[in-house]
């Protein structure tokens, strides 16, 4: 029987391990320490990586059906352990529970859904003759995973790797390790020693892991700025890289659309999980026919949602998840209050002892009021008026920024026209955009290198061989 609420340990060559010095886990809710989990060093990560050597001629050996079989058996695990994995996960991430069954659901889901994926031999016939072109899997890939959502986006990582033949390494964040150490202490018994290896540590593990000689790739979802540090770190041993990186997403709403409509949808664009989310609404560019309308509507809403203890009955925004991103949250808030920016809600003093900031909408700012344009990564949303659409599309392509963008108006086909003029990867319209595991998510711009999700995430995880058959010459 697996302990959820204590004895954390990482996974290598699918067994326990452990380390003297460890790491204080910290409950954003309560700002105190709750559990401790394993600070790995060099050593620990050299055995890990050798686990996961060792294990990958096994695995890339094994039939795709066999692979994609064990990836069902994984998602079953998750459903099964979900409401355990989702307890853990509010104590040391602070999203409402419902949000943190969510999550697993949805990391359930994206291992059945990838396990349905193919790896088909492509075959050319052209003036060199035919060709058949194989997607080998490249080695040992290692995971770095970011604070917000822990378990679904090392899965994004998890998921693809295993199905095409590659063992991992997974790091978490610091901050929120526990979750991915008891599903890695879940899967000893499912998947062969060595094939997933979780191992928790502070600032320094991720670096040595972009350098380690025996990782073939690293798999980064974080920061722009440490997105640019891991592809420095990988260009010593030319490690494959995908990066999904920072967010500055705009939504820009058409003057046909139905406020009350879409109110609640637009808000929760913008503030699911705390507005911790990389695709999150962070800038909304409304047409001057409804501004007042939807920004009194928006207002309106944001004085009904609840801000607390993820565990608490009603609640529907937790903490942020940690110290210094609540700090750096704060000073955002600060210098539009400073600035002289008008606040539409939340211009309280946040309460503590966790890390709470209440829903937070800033009046028609400036484009260069550092609310617009700093990717906030909490609840703090600036509103801004346009009259012209060629206007709305020019500001909100402003910004080395590229991740998503949404995209609000009855007439569907003049939204879905504005969209195909942003510059980012996915853009939704009418609704919140959220990754697939059966399409490309790919930040555009400084938001990333390359994709996770669909065959282009999957082919990600591989090396192409191509073989020719010349064609008789006689
Ligand atoms: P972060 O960049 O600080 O950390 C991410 C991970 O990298 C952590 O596991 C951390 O320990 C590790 N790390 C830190 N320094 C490293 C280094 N030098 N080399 C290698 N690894 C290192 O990011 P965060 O604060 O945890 O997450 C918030 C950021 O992540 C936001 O910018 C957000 O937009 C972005 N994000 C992007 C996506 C996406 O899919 N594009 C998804 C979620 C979050």
């Amino acid at each position: 029987m697996i302990d959820f609420t204590g004895d954390f340990t990482m996974t290598i060559d699918g067994r326990a391990a452990m380390t003297t010095a460890t790491l204080a886990i910290v409950n954003p809710a309560t700002a105190e320490p709750f559990a401790e989990a394993p600070d790995a060093g060099q050593a620990d990560l050299d055995h890990a990586v050798a686990a996961a050597r060792a294990a990958f001629p096994g695995w890339a050996a094994k039939a795709l059906a066999e692979r994609s079989a064990l990836l069902g058996r994984i998602a079953a695990v998750l459903t099964e352990n979900l409401d355990s994995l989702a307890r853990l996960l509010v104590r040391e991430q602070g999203k409402p529970l419902a949000d943190a069954r969510a999550e697993i659901g949805g990391t359930a889901y994206w291992a059945s859904a990838t396990a349905g994926l193919d790896l088909p031999v492509d075959h050319a016939d052209g003036p060199m003759g035919h060709s058949e072109t194989h997607h080998l899997p490249l080695g040992v890939v290692g995971a770095i995973v970011p604070w917000n959502f822990p378990l679904i986006l090392a899965m994004f990582k998890i998921a693809p790797a295993l199905l095409a033949g590659n063992t991992l390494v997974v790091k978490p964040s610091p901050f929120t390790p526990l979750t991915t150490l008891k599903f890695g202490e879940l899967l000893r018994d499912v998947l062969p020693a060595g094939v997933l290896n979780v191992i928790s540590g502070g600032d320094a593990l991720g670096p040595m892991m972009t350098a380690h000689g025996d990782i073939d790739k690293i798999s980064f979802t974080g920061s722009t700025a440490t997105g640019k540090r891991v592809m420095q770190g990988a260009a010593a041993t030319m490690k494959r890289l995908t990066l999904e990186l920072g967010g500055n997403d705009a939504a820009i709403v058409l003057p046909d659309i139905d406020v009350a409509a879409i109110t609640e949808r637009l808000f929760w664009a913008a503030f699911k999980n705390s507005g911790q989310l990389c695709i999150a609404t962070k800038r909304v560019y409304i047409h001057d026919d409804v501004y007042d309308a939807l920004s009194a509507s928006l207002a309106a809403y944001a004085r009904t949602v609840v801000v607390g203890d993820g565990f608490d009955q009603g609640v529907r925004m937790g903490p942020i998840q940690n110290r210094v991103q609540f700090d750096r949250v704060q000073a955002l808030i600060a210098n539009a209050r400073e600035t002289g920016l008008t606040f539409l809600a939340g211009d309280t003093a946040a309460t503590g002892p966790g890390y709470f900031v209440p829903v937070t909408l800033i009046d028609n700012p400036p484009d260069d009021a550092r609310v617009v344009s700093e990717e906030a990564f909490g609840p703090v949303l600036p509103l801004m008026r346009y009259r012209d659409i060629d206007e709305a599309v020019a500001r909100a392509n402003a910004t080395r920024m590229g991740l998503g963008g949404t995209v609000w108006g009855t007439d569907v086909a003049q939204a879905a026209s504005v969209a195909a003029r942003l510059e980012a990867g996915t853009v939704t319209i009418n609704g919140p955009t959220s990754p697939s595991p059966l399409a490309p998510f790919a930040g555009h711009k400084e938001s990333g290198l390359g994709a996770e999700g669909g065959r282009a995430g999957l082919l990600s995880y591989t090396n192409p061989r191509t073989i020719f058959f010349p064609r008789e010459t006689a």
